[in-house]
């Protein structure tokens, strides 16, 4: 590790002190078989922190043929679900003991802040043990009352599943993945994004220590090109999962098509937030201010675009700008921090050319935004915008996966639900209001998966949480729903 960072845990220290940061592939640690890796860095400070093993086609080959191993002999599919729910639990203890290792790990791999990197380890406590309980609880067998005949239906995992994960909340998105896959008793392969690998290797070590069957949890690090790739291809997966970018998620749909691989996309986002005149406008102001600078705005069901009452327009606006230009931007690792870096400076730079190109078709800056400086750190920084104008600017109509929020203006209820829905993408809006009959009536007319109500970001366990059109397809995550998908169903039947 090449990072200078002061007051990191021992146990960070011993991690990231390793040559080469090797994943556990059915239960060992694994190497690329042509030798090669690559590095990821600490985004605030631009140092290296781990060399990383760049896994090949063949490689990927080995770790499916590990996961159908461990399917198939480990006993991890057959066994009873309570006795599968006592080791997801092990699991679930081992993490939320070193939820501050974790944390750690995670803010200098993702550029979070530590408060917000031990929140996403935590909830990847929650879902494993929600999961856990409820596989327990459902009945396998069921009984069809059918004129005639003897008839039942049988649910079963399916076999080994592939994962590929983004860079925005690398861990629990692991956890949103590949918990309920387990829980059902299937076992997963895990592509971590090439970003933040490592809170992926961390934890197939922790599995092994806690006596997950090896092969069940297998790490495959890389690059989306190579290992991605290998991976959304395989035709050895019995279900694949993709949480990222839409242009990726379309390739990778592509290659389960050609291979008749059921697939979850979970992709982008252009959320809006609908603010009407009832409102307590310092009240929403702060939490919207607070959404899109929480984690640099790299979060994909962020309230982007802010449709706002024209009654309070103007009181909402200059409220909003006092606090975004309030936002204490510096190094993640720093507590006084309130924004830390963008992940590299590939997004950086995406961030910067949107305010560009949305000043070029016309749209005001209200708070300029551009590059920051962090004092002592060469990272990826950038100042929060905002910005006005129509909702055909590109800066309206483009995910730019930044702290930057485009305001424009209505007057009717309906004209605001027009506009939430003038987009190709479908994630997650919100709608601001004091009168709750209208905010339920409005949020069930938001054309997303999912809509929320005097409040952005919601995720308690059991609400499905997924996309349509261009964010997502194939049935979400995080509720009941999302056990079923990972059992495949038998039909069996006999004449009376
Ligand atoms: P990305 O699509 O660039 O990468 C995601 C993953 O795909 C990475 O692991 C990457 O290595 C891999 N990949 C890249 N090229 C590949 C290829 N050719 N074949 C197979 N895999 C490949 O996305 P990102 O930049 O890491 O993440 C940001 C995107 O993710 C945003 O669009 C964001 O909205 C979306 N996202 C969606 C959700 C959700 O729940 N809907 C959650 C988080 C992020």
């Amino acid at each position: 590790m090449a990072t200078v960072v002061s007051n990191l845990l021992p146990e960070v220290d011993t991690f990231l002190e390793k040559s080469l940061q090797r994943p556990l592939v059915g239960g060992k640690e694994a190497e690329a078989s042509d030798g090669s890796t690559f590095e990821t860095h600490d985004p605030g400070s631009g140092d290296i922190l781990a060399t990383v093993p760049n896994f090949t086609a063949k490689d990927v080959d080995a770790a499916v043929a590990a996961a159908q191993k461990a399917f198939d002999k480990s006993g991890w599919a057959t066994m009873a679900p309570n006795e599968r729910g006592v080791l997801l639990h092990r699991l679930a203890d081992a993490v939320e003991k070193r939820i501050p290792i974790i944390g750690q790990i995670e803010a200098l791999d993702a550029g979070k802040l530590e408060p917000h990197a031990q929140g996403d380890v935590a909830n990847f406590v929650a879902t494993i043990r929600y999961f856990a309980e409820m596989a327990q609880h459902i009945a396998r067998r069921n009984a069809l009352a059918v004129k005639g005949h003897e008839a039942w239906t049988m649910r079963h995992p399916w076999g080994p599943c592939g994962f590929i994960f983004p860079w925005n909340f690398p861990f629990l998105l692991i956890g949103w993945g590949i918990s309920p896959a387990l829980a059902a008793g299937n076992s997963v392969v895990i592509k971590p994004a090439e970003d933040t690998p490592l809170s992926a290797i961390y934890l197939s070590h922790l599995a092994k220590e806690v006596g997950i069957p090896d092969g069940v949890i297998n790490v495959v690090t890389g690059t989306g090109e190579k290992t991605g790739a290998a991976v959304s291809q395989h035709k050895g997966f019995k279900r694949m999962g993709f949480t990222g970018s839409p242009e990726v998620g379309r390739m990778v749909g592509e290659a389960c098509g050609k291979n008749l691989i059921p697939v979850k996309l979970e992709l982008g986002g252009k959320g809006a937030a609908v603010v009407f005149e009832d409102v307590d406008v310092c009240d929403t102001a702060a939490k919207l201010v607070g959404a899109i600078t929480f984690h640099s705005g790299q979060v994909c069901c962020d309230a982007t675009r802010w449709l706002v009452h024209k009654n309070v327009y103007n009181d909402f606006v200059s409220e909003c700008s006092k606090l975004i230009k309030q936002v204490n931007v510096g190094y993640q690792m720093d507590g006084t921090t309130q924004m830390g870096p963008v992940v590299n400076e590939k997004q950086r730079k995406r961030v910067l050319s949107y305010l560009e190109k949305g000043v070029k078709e016309g749209a005001k800056m209200i708070v300029q935004g551009g590059p920051a400086e962090v004092s002592g750190k060469t990272g990826h920084y950038v100042k929060p915008a905002l910005m006005e104008g129509t909702l055909e600017n590109v800066a309206a109509k483009e995910e730019i996966f930044g702290p930057v929020a485009y305001l424009a203006k209505f007057d009717s209820e309906d004209q605001a639900i027009a506009m939430v829905n003038s987009t190709d993408y479908g994630l997650a809006n919100s709608v601001w209001s004091t009168d709750l009959n209208r905010c339920s009536r409005v949020a069930e007319q938001m054309r997303a998966g999912n809509s929320w109500i005097n409040a952005h970001n919601l995720f308690p366990h059991g609400v499905p949480y997924g996309g349509i059109g261009k964010s997502g397809l194939g049935g979400g995550v995080n509720s009941p729903e999302t056990l079923f998908d990972y059992w495949r169903s038998v039909s069996c039947v006999r004449p009376l």
